[in-house]
């Protein structure tokens, strides 16, 4: 899925790791969250210690591993990459955090999934740098103090009030990702096309950044799609214009506005057979043969960001810049 926020694949991995920023300079807009991570890091780094535990809370491809890579690289620390899903047990953790060396930094993606006695295991290892090791088993078992190195663990997560609020409460700071605005992603996108080498005019920039959603990663993919299509199709020349981005997304089905197939899907079906709402979630939810928590968690937020449909109490309701985006009318308008 080309607008889909998750990271798609390894070749997508190695992609993206060309163009990640490697300093806060670097990394563009979140104006407000650089500039107070600016300030903790700074401030660590003056008093020789290691900076307090960080939190990148917000939706997926805005820049949060991308951030923590750059909190070691700014603090010249090493830096070690772990999943919440992946750890699985108190011992996985134990593991990582046993052979973490000074001053390293800890990141753990998606730190809402790790298991719960884990999660117990880092309020100490967070609060004191040591954790507590069972030894033996049933009644003769012990635990044993171990002491870890001073680190600072940097936590993601795509839902942070799904995190206990002992482990959220040990994080120095929480910083909250935002979608970004069509300047900073037109920013991002010109800085990803000159590492690409690729000819690209401002307002086939422009296009892309209406298209990808509010998101950097969505950026980057579209802009390869738009790469490709200019290799192939603009003979000799290889720049990509305006002509080029709109016959690339439409051959790949994103729309004007960046909306897929499933936004589509729900737009339509408020539009005509509802004749624009209002509908309930479930009725939405059979009507377009999907999760009602997908709808709610991933399609909706998106519609109602961009401005096509409201949630009232009695369900939900297009607005008439949706009526005008699928060129359609309601049935009032109709019979006039
Ligand atoms: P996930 O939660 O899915 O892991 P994420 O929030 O960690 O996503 P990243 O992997 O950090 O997102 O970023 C995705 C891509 O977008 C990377 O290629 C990164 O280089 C690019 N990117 C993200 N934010 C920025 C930014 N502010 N400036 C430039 N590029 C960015």
């Amino acid at each position: 899925e080309l607008l889909a926020p998750e990271l798609e694949s390894e070749t997508e991995l190695a992609f993206e790791g060309a163009l990640r920023p490697s300093s806060l300079a670097e990394f563009v807009g979140q104006v407000k969250v650089r500039g107070q991570l600016q300030l903790l890091l700074t401030a660590a780094t003056m008093q020789g210690r290691t900076p307090d535990h960080i939190l990148f809370a917000g939706p997926p491809g805005l820049g949060k591993t991308t951030l923590a890579m750059i909190v070691a690289h700014e603090g010249n620390r090493p830096l070690r990459m772990a999943s919440g899903p992946a750890i699985q047990h108190a011992g996985d953790l134990a593991a990582v955090l046993s052979s973490l060396v000074p001053g390293e930094v800890l990141f753990i993606d998606e730190i809402h999934r790790m298991a719960r006695s884990a999660e117990e295991m880092l309020y100490l290892a967070m609060e004191d740098f040591r954790i507590d090791i069972m030894v033996g088993k049933g009644a003769g078992a012990t635990s044993v103090p171990l002491e870890l190195a001073p680190f600072t663990l940097v936590g993601a997560t795509t839902r942070a009030g799904l995190l206990p609020n002992p482990l959220r409460d040990r994080f120095g700071f929480t910083a909250h990702l935002e979608f970004y605005g069509d300047e900073e992603l037109e920013r991002v996108l010109s800085r990803a096309a000159a590492l690409l080498g690729l000819d690209i005019d401002k307002a086939a920039i422009a296009e892309i950044a209406g298209r990808c959603r509010g998101t950097p990663r969505i950026a980057n993919r579209l802009l390869r799609r738009v790469r490709d299509y200019a290799l192939v199709y603009s003979t000799g020349t290889g720049t990509a214009d305006v002509h080029a981005v709109r016959a690339a997304l439409e051959l790949y089905d994103v729309d004007a506005l960046g909306l897929d197939r499933l936004d589509r899907a729900v737009m339509e079906i408020i539009l005509s057979r509802f004749d624009g709402g209002p509908v309930g979630l479930n009725t939405l939810a059979v009507s377009v043969g999907e999760e009602a928590e997908t709808i709610e968690a991933v399609v909706e937020p998106f519609l109602v960001r961009i401005g096509l449909l409201t949630r009232t109490p009695r369900g939900r309701v297009a607005t008439a810049a949706a009526w005008q985006h699928f060129g359609m009318q309601p049935a009032a308008a109709r019979s006039m």
